[in-house]
């Protein structure tokens, strides 16, 4: 079993963006500027938002993070978009998902200039995704896509299984895993909440994304000898002896699973760090298309 390293390859990406934001500066052109909007006091958020502008820092980008209360109006939230989409010094903008109930993410997502949608929700960037068309690819499945090809994994072939259909995780994993692309070519399952017999889906399968938000869900019984799993899931769980009072779960059951896969991601560790890298990516290519 080998462990597919998201925070080593996270670290390699993020270091050439770095060398390409030297170039780009040394030729007098502008920086990679980010801005992100937070609306509430999610911890979760939060800790991502955090993570992101970091990442930035690093890279040598330029952030900007927009707080807003959870009481904020979806107008209010709308102007903020269009001012960020107005002004020429930022390339991208994402905004933390989830937001409060009140506000809709599809008008919020439909609201951002698809030139500056890092994160890839915007229909036109999903619907240029599907065409296999040059677009911005959602985060996380993008930087699994990143994490395959920094192992020279190669998936051609491959029968793949996807568990969740969210626009965000499962929907453009299962798009990206199908193209006629490397990595890609994968003949895809994928399975979701009403899926029949999903554990026998899963013992054929020789690829397995595990993205369904329950944690330790994937049991080593429903994985295939030499499988490559990748888990994406990210789960809060009350831990008294941590010192922030959680631990992360992942949705498959690590301890089980990983000595049958020829390849697995930790968590934390795997796809966490690659998702940012993979929006790193995104906002230079924004600030680049220029
Ligand atoms: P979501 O809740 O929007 O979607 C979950 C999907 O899983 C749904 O399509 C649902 O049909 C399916 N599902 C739920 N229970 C199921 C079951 N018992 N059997 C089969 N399918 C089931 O979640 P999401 O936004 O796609 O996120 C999924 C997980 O990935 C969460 O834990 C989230 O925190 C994590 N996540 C991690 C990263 C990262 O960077 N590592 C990024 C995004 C999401």
């Amino acid at each position: 079993m080998k462990i597919l390293d998201g925070k080593l390859a996270a670290e390699a990406i993020k270091e050439e963006l770095k060398l390409q934001v030297a170039e780009r500066v040394a030729e007098g052109k502008k920086v990679p500027h980010l801005a992100a909007i937070l609306v509430g006091n999610n911890g979760a958020s939060a800790t991502y938002v955090a993570a992101k502008v970091k990442a930035c820092e690093q890279t040598g980008f330029i952030s900007t993070l927009v707080r807003l209360e959870s009481s904020v109006t979806q107008h209010k939230l709308l102007e903020t978009i269009q001012s960020l989409n107005e002004d020429p010094d930022v390339d991208g903008i994402l905004v933390q998902l989830p937001l409060p109930a009140h506000i809709s993410e599809q008008d919020v997502i439909d609201a951002i200039d698809p030139q500056k949608d890092v994160d890839g929700f915007h229909p036109v960037n999903v619907g240029k995704m599907v065409q296999g068309a040059e677009s911005f690819v959602p985060a996380t499945p993008l930087g699994i896509m990143l994490l395959l090809s920094f192992y020279k994994i190669d998936t051609s072939g491959l029968d793949a299984v996807v568990i969740g259909r969210s626009n965000i995780v499962g929907r453009p994993m299962s798009v990206l895993l199908s193209a006629n692309t490397q990595p890609g070519n994968c003949t895809v399952t994928i399975c979701h909440s009403k899926t029949k017999a999903l554990a026998e889906h899963c013992k054929k399968a020789d690829l397995i994304v595990a993205a369904l938000g329950q944690p330790l869900f994937l049991t080593a019984d429903m994985v295939k000898e030499g499988a490559i799993v990748i888990d994406v899931g990210i789960t809060r769980v009350e831990d008294a002896t941590k010192k922030n009072g959680f631990k992360l779960l992942g949705d498959v059951d690590y301890a089980g699973v990983a000595p049958k896969c020829s390849w697995i991601t930790p968590v934390p560790g795997g796809v966490g760090p690659m998702t940012i890298a993979a929006l790193m990516k995104n906002t230079f290519l924004a600030c680049s298309r220029k």
